[in-house]
């Protein structure tokens, strides 16, 4: 029997756009084995999602648009479409991100060839900001450096768990949502480059204390990943799966009300 409580984070791919065999990066935000939040859903995610779950997403969090990260996207409007009841599953998405979304895969000539259906009437499309509720939980959403900015983004659930999505070094996020001993799930490869974390920028970067809570995901290849455990990094395999701290008061107590009774 699964504890009601226990927060668990499951690794659905670990790659990066180029390293197809390791899996798009994705992950699942699991509570009492019971999958609560997809997040990312690239070239292959679906499947190796219904590896692990006997029933499809209901929730996914969209960190920003290129094709290793929103993929399957098409995949599963087209597996939504001709379902009898097909649900509406939620697509987190920072609105920034929403007119590339719009751009890259919703906007195609006439979805199916009969006709009657638009790609947004498979999903429920929640555009969102800073914060937002889903599961009785408050997760942070925060900009990342990637590519041009506003554009791609990361994902915190105070206490338990920051999720970098692809970027650069963010100390002044991580200082902002994982201060406490959340893990962070950190985009990593062995060599930097403009718009990806490298093992050099994470020593010039983070001090000793956030290193050790770093599990490092999204680079190209078991060497890569061999070369950073040898520095002592935690490095993520696809289906590796991490226990987390449960989520703080800033994650679970609606806040207005809480701070005003204390
Ligand atoms: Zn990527
Ligand atoms: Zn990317």
């Amino acid at each position: 029997m699964h504890n009601p409580d226990v927060f668990s984070f499951r690794f659905l791919g670990v790659g990066s756009a180029q390293a197809a065999a390791l899996g798009s990066s994705c992950g699942v935000l699991e509570r009492a084995g019971v999958p609560l939040l997809l997040i990312d859903i690239g070239v292959g995610a679906l499947d190796r999602y219904a590896q692990v779950y006997s029933d499809p997403p209901a929730a996914v969090f969209i960190t920003h648009a290129h094709l290793d990260h929103i993929g399957d996207l098409e995949h599963w409007f087209y597996r939504l479409a001709f379902r009898a009841n097909p649900g509406l599953p939620k697509l987190f998405v920072p609105a920034a991100v929403v007119p590339l979304l719009q751009r890259r895969v919703a906007d195609f000539p006439n979805w199916v060839a009969e006709g009657g259906r638009n790609f947004w009437d498979m999903f429920q499309l929640i555009p969102v900001s800073d914060y937002f509720w889903h599961a009785g939980l408050r997760f942070a959403v925060f900009p990342v450096r990637h590519h041009a900015p506003e554009s791609a983004f990361g994902l915190a659930l105070r206490g338990s768990f920051l999720y970098t999505g692809d970027t650069r070094p963010i100390p002044e996020w991580l200082q902002k949502h994982a201060r406490e001993e959340e893990r962070i799930f950190h985009d990593c490869t062995t060599e930097s480059n403009p718009s990806h974390t490298g093992l050099d920028d994470l020593e010039r970067e983070y001090g000793a204390a956030v290193r050790s809570r770093l599990v490092l995901y999204h680079y190209a290849d078991d060497e890569a990943a061999a070369a950073m455990r040898v520095l002592g990094y935690e490095v993520a395999s696809s289906g590796a799966v991490y226990p987390l701290a449960n989520p703080n008061e800033e994650s679970t107590v609606e806040h207005w009300a809480a701070w005003s009774q204390s």
